[in-house]
C-alpha cells in the first residue's frame, strides 16, 4: 500500500530498538534510546527546526510561533516497555480490516474475541506485531505524530500557529521520564503528553502514588522453648497484611477505586521485609489507606511487644488533577479544540502515573492524549490508521493559532 510520510516516521521510529531498563543506574537507562534521539535530532534539523540533546537523554526543541501567543508544549516518550522485546520490530500493516482474527505469526492471533475493541476499526488499516515482538505505539506514535504536526507547520508558513515547545523523553517507562525535567528549557506555559490510546480521550486524572516499606523483626528463640516466647515474623506479617482492607486490591478495583498492591514478601521466621505500592485518584481516601497501615503497625506492636515493626510510607507522584483544576488553560483549549473538530471529549480516571503529572506540579500543567494506537506492552499491540491520522489533525488544530 501506499504510505504518506507520516505513517512512515512511525514505522521507521517503531525499527528503533528503545526498550528501557528498571535495573540500570544510568540516565538514560539505556544508551539504544539515544538512537531514537539522534533520529529525531536529525529530522528536526532537516526542518530547520532549533532542538538540543541535553545531559540525560532529553530532547528538547522550540519552533517559533505567532509572538504574543501562549508557548503550547509537545512532549512524549521515546523508550518501549519491559514486558516485551521491542527489538528487530517488523510492522505488518494489514488494509481495509474486516473485522476478523488477524494471525500475527505461527502462533499468535490478534482476535476480537479477545479484544473487542478490534471492531471499532472494520475498513481501517492497522500496523500490528509479527507476534514477536511489541509494536512500540506506546510511545513512537506519540513521537510521530508530533514530528508529524511539526512537519507540516514547516511547510505550511503561511497557517499561522503558537510558539511550540517540543520535548522528547527517555525512561518513562521505567517511571524515570519527568526525572531531570527541566520546565524553563521547555519554556511552555501548558502542554499535552501525547501518550494514551483513544483519540478522543483527554486524561485529566492520574492516581496519587505512594509505597510502604514494612520491615517486621520478629523474636527468635529455640523451637523447642518457644511457648510464649517466640515471634515469628512470618506470622506477624501475614497479619499486617491482613490488617489491611481485603477489598483494596488490584484485582478487585477498577474505575475510581484506590488499592494496596503488595509487591513483594521476602524473609525468614526472624525478619520480614514487605514493599506495598498504595494508590487512588482521591488524596482524602490515599491518606485513609496509608492510616490502615499505621493502624496495623501499632496494634501488632502492642499484641507483640517483643517484635519490632518498621513502617516507612513516602509519596511517589499526585494526581495532577490538583494543578490542572487550579490553571484550567490547558484542559479548556483542548475542550475547545476537540469540539471545534466535531468530537465530544471523554476524560476517564488513569490508572497509573504520566510524565505529564509532574510536569503539571513543576508548573506546567500537561493533560495527556492518545495516539490512537492500543493493547500497549505486548505483542498484541496496534495502531489504527485512521486514529493515528485523526490525532496528528488534533494537535495540527491544538497549536494553530
Ligand atoms: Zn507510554
Amino acid at each position: 500500500m501506499q504510505v504518506d510520510e507520516n505513517l512512515a516516521r512511525f514505522l521507521r521510529y517503531v525499527k528503533i530498538d528503545t526498550q528501557s531498563d528498571d535495573a540500570s543506574q544510568t540516565t538514560p537507562s539505556t544508551l539504544k534510546q539515544l538512537d531514537l534521539a539522534r533520529q529525531l535530532m536529525k529530522e528536526l534539523d532537516e526542518l530547520g527546526i532549533p532542538n538540543e540533546l541535553d545531559e540525560y537523554g532529553r530532547v528538547y526543541a522550540h519552533l517559533d510561533g505567532e509572538k504574543g501567543l501562549p508557548t503550547i508544549g509537545l512532549n512524549s516518550h521515546m523508550d518501549t516497555a519491559l514486558e516485551c522485546s521491542g527489538k528487530d520490530v517488523k510492522p505488518q500493516i494489514h488494509e481495509n480490516y474486516d473485522g476478523k482474527d488477524i494471525r500475527l505469526n505461527e502462533e499468535y492471533t490478534l482476535s476480537p474475541k479477545d479484544f473487542p475493541n478490534l471492531l471499532r476499526h472494520i475498513g481501517d488499516t492497522l500496523v500490528t506485531t509479527s507476534g514477536d515482538t511489541l509494536l512500540g505505539g506506546d510511545d513512537k506514535a506519540g513521537d510521530a505524530i508530533i514530528m508529524s504536526v511539526l512537519a507540516y507547520y514547516v511547510a505550511h508558513p503561511e497557517v499561522k500557529h503558537h510558539p511550540i515547545a517540543i520535548l522528547f523523553t527517555p525512561d518513562e517507562e521505567i517511571g524515570r521520564g519527568p526525572e531531570h525535567f527541566d520546565a524553563k528549557k521547555f519554556g511552555a506555559d501548558w502542554a499535552y503528553t501525547i501518550d494514551g490510546d483513544f483519540p478522543d480521550h483527554i486524561d485529566i486524572d492520574n492516581f496519587n502514588g505512594s509505597h510502604a516499606d514494612v520491615k517486621i523483626h520478629g523474636f527468635g528463640i529455640h523451637p523447642g522453648e518457644a511457648k510464649g516466647k517466640m515471634v515469628n515474623a512470618i506470622r506477624v506479617a501475614e497479619e499486617f497484611d491482613s490488617l489491611l482492607d481485603p477489598n483494596e486490591k488490584p484485582e478487585y478495583t477498577d474505575g475510581w477505586d484506590g488499592f494496596n498492591h503488595i509487591l513483594s514478601f521476602q524473609g525468614d521466621s526472624t525478619y520480614v521485609e514487605m514493599h506495598y505500592i498504595i494508590r487512588n485518584h482521591k488524596k482524602e481516601l490515599l491518606e485513609k489507606q496509608k492510616k490502615e497501615f499505621v493502624f496495623a503497625k501499632e496494634f501488632l506492636e502492642k499484641k507483640y511487644p517483643n517484635a519490632k515493626i518498621e513502617l516507612e510510607i513516602a509519596d511517589d507522584y499526585r494526581n495532577m488533577s490538583e494543578v490542572l483544576e487550579k490553571d484550567p488553560r490547558a484542559v479548556e483549549h483542548a475542550r475547545k479544540v476537540f469540539r471545534s473538530l466535531g468530537i465530544e471529549p471523554v476524560s476517564l480516571p488513569v490508572r497509573g502515573g504520566t510524565d505529564g503529572a509532574t510536569f503539571s506540579f513543576q508548573g506546567c500543567p500537561t493533560p495527556n492524549l492518545g495516539t490512537g494506537s492500543y493493547n500497549h506492552h505486548g505483542r498484541f499491540e496496534y495502531l489504527s490508521v485512521r486514529e493515528f491520522n485523526l490525532m496528528i489533525e488534533i494537535v495540527k488544530a491544538l497549536v494553530k493559532a
